[in-house]
């Protein structure tokens, strides 16, 4: 009874002293915001003179005279000039002086040197497509076409949940106040992050920590804090600080770099065209399982194991490597001199990869393998260590490759997580939808689900041509730079020069240009129907000349949303079917899966037009780069320097533009005569 009573008098105590703090904060930080903001003002008042003032009069703006000042006659010989103006010189107490006529010649310019631009609608420019599915219709960015009162504002902003100018906003001011008090309590008056939160809490204070990228501390960590003088006259910035892990006690492992990997992993892309946290093409509202956190390995190898296991009968790393060195002739006081990070390091790399060459293990802990090796021993006790497989080599399972089923060539884009082999019995999700898997598969590195790049049928030409059998494009694939090595589609004479393995060299992969980025220059200029395309070098039949990238929408077939109201509106439409059933060959039918937007986002790629009526040069072609579907515009024909690039946008576009001219609902998509390679 009295210990609760003590508690309660306690937080009473501390709930009136952070009462007292916040007030006496916020007293503070108004003064000197008061001051501050008069003094500015004052300041912009007292400005007489220019930033320049050391050239002032050079800056020195007359004021316009309050009646036209008297025109001096022009020199004699100007008297039949076609047009006078006249010029007043100003003396520095801003005098006019008499002023003089001077003569111009007005010349006549063809009425087309200035004549209308084309319309042109705005867009960021980009390199890669972008995955707006998340955001479409959440929150309206801006009002588009304020001034004119054709554009049907209120329908655009209702067809979006939120406004971003008004939903979010904290005030900055009370942030700046709230952060100042958490930190007196905690420095001054030694409040534990755990009472600040459970006091402030209560007076409405944004929590500390919410999540790690939410809350108080992170918001405060985003933005730049004003320079506050406080009440005591010393700067913010004189002021001892909150320490750097401050509210972390929810996360105990966080200095555990295997916890750490696990936090930062999910937002990791592990696609090789990314390669980036938050990559904006596959985060998704499932982004969560894009990159499943790792489990724990058990280690299967004992110390005694090991050398053979990850090296065979060579070494390692060079002369030094831990596998040719006798156990006994390991001197002791190695790991004595490694610093404790880096033992913490390979502490997490045991858990994630306990089998891994102690030599490569070195490389990332910058310690030497001989060190990795010994603290292996120390740390992982061969006596836990469960059955070891055998070292003779693993026969494949029979699995006769027949009997693997795929739709079409479509891969995994979320990779499949499972222990097992890629079966049904796994609930593999490759397995069920009957997909390839890709390089971030979880599954065994010779699953036969795997695809094997096009070694067994580029061999002989190394190149992957447009007429070659190819196995990677007559698939619609682009070659994989870690699968295609005889066509060297990872390019290792230019990149790494110096370390050109045997087997590629002469290899010079033709099918990588959108990974690559390898395109023609296109420009942007006036065409018959506004805005063209052409070509601003000479361009060969076959070329890739650029990806069309944009905005990527689940099919907006069926939607009447904000894009569609704009499309009427601007009668601009920028969107491209890509995946689903493909168009016939007359470019009639199909449902495209996904829509390319490049209304917003987009490169030159966007202004081809259609070609009607005459035949195109160019066709928009689907590949699979590492798994994920792009659009290609590539050179049916050869195009010469200034020839203007043209695509069939498919018979469905006209129809369908035409049905949204009549008022029925639905975006329309142009759907090309692509060729759908991938079913
Ligand atoms: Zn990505
Ligand atoms: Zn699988
Ligand atoms: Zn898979
Ligand atoms: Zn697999
Ligand atoms: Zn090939
Ligand atoms: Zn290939
Ligand atoms: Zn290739």
């Amino acid at each position: 009874m009295a210990a609760a009573k003590h508690d309660a008098e306690s937080l009473q105590r501390d709930r009136t002293t952070a009462q007292d703090v916040h007030l006496q904060v916020h007293a503070e930080f108004h003064a000197w915001k008061d001051k501050m903001v008069v003094d500015t003002f004052k300041r912009l008042g007292n400005a007489r003179t220019s930033p320049f003032s050391f050239a002032a009069h050079a800056f020195r703006m007359p004021r316009a005279a309050s009646e036209p000042l008297p025109t001096p006659p022009p020199k004699p010989e100007d008297r039949d000039a076609e047009l006078l103006i006249w010029e007043w010189n100003y003396d520095a107490d801003g005098k006019p002086d008499a002023g003089r006529a001077i003569p111009m010649t007005v010349v006549a310019l063809p009425p087309e040197t200035f004549g209308e631009h084309p319309r042109y609608q705005y867009c960021t420019p980009a390199s890669r497509n972008e995955n707006a599915r998340m955001l479409d219709n959440k929150d309206a960015p801006f009002a588009p076409y304020p001034e004119d009162p054709a554009f049907p504002r209120d329908a655009y902003l209702r067809t979006f949940n939120d406004v971003q100018w008004v939903s979010d906003q904290r005030d900055p001011d009370a942030e700046v106040v709230e952060y100042e008090t958490v930190r007196r309590l905690h420095i001054e008056h030694g409040f534990s992050a755990a009472r600040i939160d459970h006091i402030m809490l209560m007076s409405g204070f944004t929590p500390l920590r919410k999540t790690n990228e939410s809350g108080l501390l992170w918001a405060v960590g985003q933005r730049d804090l004003p320079p506050v003088i406080w009440g005591d006259g010393l700067p913010s910035s004189s002021k001892p600080q909150l320490p750097p892990h401050f509210a972390e006690e929810d996360y105990p492992d966080s200095n555990d770099v295997f916890t750490q990997v696990n936090t930062g992993v999910s937002k990791f892309c592990p696609n090789l065209n990314c390669l980036t946290h938050n990559c904006h093409v596959h985060i998704d509202a499932d982004w969560l399982s894009l990159t499943p956190a790792f489990a724990l390995t058990r280690p299967r190898l004992t110390s005694a194991e090991l050398p053979a296991a990850v090296h065979g009968p060579h070494p390692g790393c060079g002369n030094d490597c831990f596998s040719l060195i006798h156990e006994n002739d390991m001197e002791d006081d190695g790991l004595a001199n490694v610093p404790l990070d880096h033992l913490a390091v390979l502490g997490s790399l045991f858990k994630a990869v306990p089998d891994a060459s102690p030599c490569d293990l070195a490389v990332i802990c910058k310690m030497r393998c001989r060190d990795v090796f010994r603290h292996r021993r120390d740390t992982i006790d061969d006596a836990e260590i469960i059955s070891s497989p055998p070292l003779t080599k693993k026969k494949k399972p029979k699995v006769k490759k027949h009997k693997l089923e795929f739709w079409g060539k479509d891969s995994a884009i979320t990779p499949c997580v499972h222990p097992g082999p890629c079966s049904d019995a796994t609930l593999c999700e490759c397995f069920r939808r009957k997909l390839h898997c890709e390089r971030n598969c979880r599954c065994a590195k010779d699953c036969l689900r795997r695809w094997e790049g096009c070694n067994s049928t580029c061999r002989k030409t190394r190149s992957c041509r447009r007429s070659s059998k190819c196995k990677c494009r007559l698939a619609g694939r682009e070659c994989d730079p870690e699968l295609c090595v005889v066509c060297d589609a990872r390019d290792t004479q230019t990149h790494f020069p110096d370390d050109v393995p045997a087997a590629a060299v002469g290899g010079k992969c033709t099918n990588v240009a959108l990974q690559r980025g390898t395109f023609k220059n296109i420009v942007v200029r006036k065409s018959k129907y506004g805005l063209g395309a052409f070509a601003a070098e000479d361009i060969s039949m076959g070329d890739v000349l650029g990806e069309y990238v944009g905005e990527l929408l689940d099919n907006v077939d069926e939607r009447v949303g904000h894009r569609e109201i704009i499309q009427k509106h601007s009668k601009l439409n920028y969107c491209f079917g890509m995946g689903g059933v493909p168009a016939d060959k007359d470019g009639k039918g199909g449902a495209p899966e996904t829509t390319v937007d490049a209304q917003w986002l987009g490169n030159p790629t966007r202004f081809l037009n259609d070609s009607k009526p005459k035949k195109p040069n160019c066709v928009a072609e689907e590949f699979r780069v590492n798994g994920e579907l792009r659009l290609a515009i590539r050179a049916l024909k050869s195009v010469k320097m200034g020839g203007e690039l043209t695509l069939s946008y498919g018979e469905r576009y006209w129809e369908q533009g035409q049905e949204a001219e009549k008022g029925r609902s639905g975006v329309a998509v142009k759907t090309g005569n692509h060729k759908q390679r991938n079913k």
